[in-house]
């Protein structure tokens, strides 16, 4: 049996329907945007390996620092002590953050960042003796899987078999062009009714949802109602943090800054799972009292595991070089061209360009589901062809390493032409 037999006899895959799959590719190699499978083929991995991975598969520079970390301090529990390294991390965020987001709350993964976030707004309030239990949150976003994150997310038949058994949250309309003073009103009227504690949402860009954008302008006016009405505001940036949407963090684009910041993801450039909710001061003052009830709640044993904090700071290292800013920019300007040679072609609806993002949406008659004949299609060819690429039913978004060669995302581009012409 070769390993992706082996696979399928043990392992249960993330929103995999396990009937209707075949055998998966079983990758034992990856460098720089490049995987290998068992039999030598060849794959570009076009979305960084769900968003996480923008320096390159097996990184030298965080290879080794991770390495030194794990023979130095590989862990050390952070309940009743601190490390070097939780501490150089937080000093470079504060460098880094928008000026406002000062307290930082390490965890695991991106939907433990959402919990986070929307625990210090919900306890915020319980501390403070007021009834602000419910959460604001726009219609087709995705924060997550784990519950807290789930109620947070749009309503689809991912989380519709617990639908029952989830916080309140109100969802508003995506504020897409054309749909930015319903999105405002629809706002303004719930914060009005003083019952919730937090608006939260994917700053500029839905990524899950087929990289769906809007612009800062509208988001600053939303910040602002919700400033008005103390209504915390959470920016999602598990996705759009490190430089996706050509800027450090997608909040950087805003006037307006968000209460609260969850990174994860690129984070430590692909290698150690970590996260972090980042907090202004106001909210963690609402935490810091005599009474030891009013704490903040929450933990997980791995919490700011030193490993993953030295990943992190070899990452942020690797971000800000002058090269890393190059190839962003060179990335945007490729796809700006790129977009400009599809958005007319007969079979494509629109195309949209932010930072390293680049999607395109293709032409349908039907409302064609997310797991669409189209889509399966579009996802083999482009297996077929050596190209990770996964459309969200007729969406295909490119988010490619920041490390890919011109000539690598040309292929990739010519593959999404092919695929283009053949559905
Ligand atoms: C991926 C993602 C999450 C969830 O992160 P996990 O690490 O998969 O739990 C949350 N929010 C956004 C915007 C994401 O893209």
């Amino acid at each position: 049996m070769n390993l992706s037999e082996k696979d399928q006899l043990y392992n249960w895959h993330p929103y995999t329907q396990h009937k209707t799959t075949g055998l998966l590719p079983a990758i034992v190699k990856g460098e720089g945007a490049l995987l290998w499978d068992e039999n030598g083929k060849e794959f570009i991995d076009a979305i960084a390996s769900w968003w996480v991975n923008p320096f390159g598969h097996s990184n030298r520079v965080i290879a080794d620092a991770i390495y030194q970390q794990l023979t130095t301090l590989e862990h050390v529990l952070f309940g009743g002590f601190t490390h070097n390294k939780a501490v150089e991390l937080s000093e470079k965020l504060l460098s880094i953050l928008p000026t406002n987001q000062k307290k930082f709350f390490y965890s695991d993964n991106g939907s433990t960042a959402v919990e986070v976030a929307l625990k210090g707004a919900l306890q915020y309030y319980y501390n403070q003796g007021q009834k602000r239990t419910k959460i604001i949150a726009f219609e087709d976003a995705f924060h997550g899987d784990t519950f807290g994150a789930m109620a947070a997310s749009g309503i689809t038949f991912y989380t519709e078999a617990f639908q029952g058994s989830m916080l309140e949250v109100a969802r508003i309309p995506v504020p897409v062009k054309g749909k930015e003073e319903q999105s405002l009103k629809a706002l303004t009227d719930l914060v009005a009714t003083q019952e919730y504690a937090a608006f939260i949402f994917e700053p500029l860009v839905q990524g899950a949802a087929g990289m769906v954008m809007y612009e800062a302008e509208i988001l600053d006016k939303l910040i602002a109602v919700c400033q008005q009405n103390k209504v915390f505001t959470i920016a999602d940036e598990v996705m759009t943090g490190f430089g996706k949407t050509g800027k450090t963090f997608a909040s950087d684009y805003l006037v307006n800054k968000p209460d609260m910041m969850c990174l994860s993801k690129a984070l430590t450039g692909g290698t150690i799972p970590m996260a972090i909710t980042t907090f202004a001061q106001e909210i963690f003052d609402g935490f810091y009292n005599d009474d030891v009830n009013k704490a903040l709640f929450h933990g997980h044993t791995f919490t700011a595991n030193p490993t993953g904090c030295a990943a992190a700071l070899a990452s942020i290292g690797l971000l800000e070089t002058q090269q890393m800013q190059d190839n962003i920019s060179r990335i945007h300007a490729q796809h700006l061209a790129f977009a400009q040679k599809m958005k007319d072609h007969p079979k494509v609806k629109t195309t949209r360009v932010l930072g390293v993002i680049f999607a395109l949406e293709i032409k349908t008659d039907s409302a064609e589901s997310y797991y669409g004949n189209m889509r399966m299609k579009l996802y083999n060819f482009f297996i077929q062809n050596g190209v990770i690429l996964r459309p969200v039913g007729n969406i295909v978004y490119i988010l490619p390493p920041y490390i890919i060669s011109t000539e690598q995302l040309e292929k990739v581009y010519s593959i999404v032409e092919q695929a283009v012409e053949m559905v």
